[in-house]
């Protein structure tokens, strides 16, 4: 690891104007950058340590949940008001990292944690999003973890957000702060798709923090769920995962919200699927049919072709939560 920059501001303006500074970057809990920098996939010349400012507060209102950025992964799974009014919430994070981790890292940084794709955490590999135009041997290689949807020939990573799967179910906006001052971006537009800049992997603009995000309240986000797949049942990223959200009424599909994890090269909505189900009965016919569309246009690789039938049923066990499928 080489040596490097430290500053603790302790206000978010100088926080901002030190980290819009060419080779700087924020950290938090650090429990994805301080790995990343001891094994040589990122190299910084400054950090701005981020953990003296206010923005660790949960609150609810009206409106919905407002998580601050420096909030800890462990703080808002626990949290009365998440588990009850967004339980997707709640149970994504609890399926995440391991309870140490969860205690350290913060909201902020697990929406910015990079992939795991061990071609980008060995520097000894080409890789396109660490260092861009050298390659990308995922395509032709070890790709059993890799994406199916939204990928290039440039990069077939996957996002490793549980978190950001269960956000995006439910139309939370991000607010982030930056040298040109504040703004807001739905999380469904905090994500890029890799295309021949794999190396640019979300909408921030030098320098801007993620102060909190806004989560709508409601039916929809009290009826949510998350169903996450994995290859062990601790400390594992996503193989696939479901982060559904129904409202049912008369026995049929009022509204839904489908995101999911491990098969896309971001967290990956599916209007498709959703519009196969919205206004009809939950049957496993209507369900079929919803992950049918999901997958239609899916890209597999020699070893995740699994994924595009595993990802279909892991839908159809997230739908038996609201019931017994007809
Ligand atoms: Fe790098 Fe992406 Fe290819 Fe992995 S899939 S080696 S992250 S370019």
């Amino acid at each position: 690891m080489r040596a490097f920059g430290y500053t603790a501001p302790a206000d978010p303006a100088t926080a901002v104007r030190l980290a819009a500074q060419p080779g700087t970057t924020y950290v938090a809990g650090g429990t994805d950058l301080l790995n990343l920098m001891r094994d040589g996939a990122e190299d910084h010349e400054h950090l701005v340590d981020i953990n003296r400012l206010d923005l660790a507060a949960v609150t609810a209102d009206d409106a919905g949940l407002h998580v601050g950025g420096l909030a800890r992964m462990r703080q808002v799974a626990e949290d009365r008001r998440v588990r009850t009014g967004f339980p997707v919430l709640s149970q994504a994070l609890l399926a995440s990292a391991s309870p140490q981790v969860r205690i350290m890292a913060s909201i902020g940084g697990n929406l910015l944690q990079r992939t795991r794709c061990g071609y980008f955490r060995d520097p000894g590999s080409a890789c396109n999003k660490r260092v861009p135009g050298s390659g990308c041997p995922a395509v032709e290689g070890q790709n059993r973890m890799h994406a199916v949807l939204g990928g290039s020939p440039h990069c077939i990573a996957t996002h490793p957000s549980d978190l950001a799967v269960a956000l995006l179910a439910l139309d939370a906006v991000v607010r982030v702060l930056g040298p040109d001052g504040a703004r807001q971006i739905p999380v469904g537009e905090l994500y890029r798709e890799p295309g021949d800049t794999p190396h640019l992997e979300n909408t921030l603009r030098p320098g801007e923090l993620i102060t909190a995000v806004d989560v709508p309240g409601g039916p929809l986000a009290q009826r949510s769920r998350y169903r996450k797949l994995r290859d062990r049942a601790t400390f594992e990223f996503a193989v696939v995962s479901v982060a559904a959200a129904v409202h049912l009424r008369g026995g049929r599909v009022r509204d839904v919200r489908l995101a999911f994890g491990g098969i896309g090269t971001r967290p990956w909505r599916s209007p498709e699927a959703e519009d196969a189900l919205r206004g009809r009965a939950l049957t496993a016919v209507a369900v079929a049919e919803a992950g049918r569309a999901l997958v239609r246009g899916a890209q597999p690789r020699q070893h995740n072709a699994f994924k595009v039938e595993l990802v279909q049923r892991a839908l159809t066990g997230a739908l038996h939560e609201w019931g017994a499928l007809r």
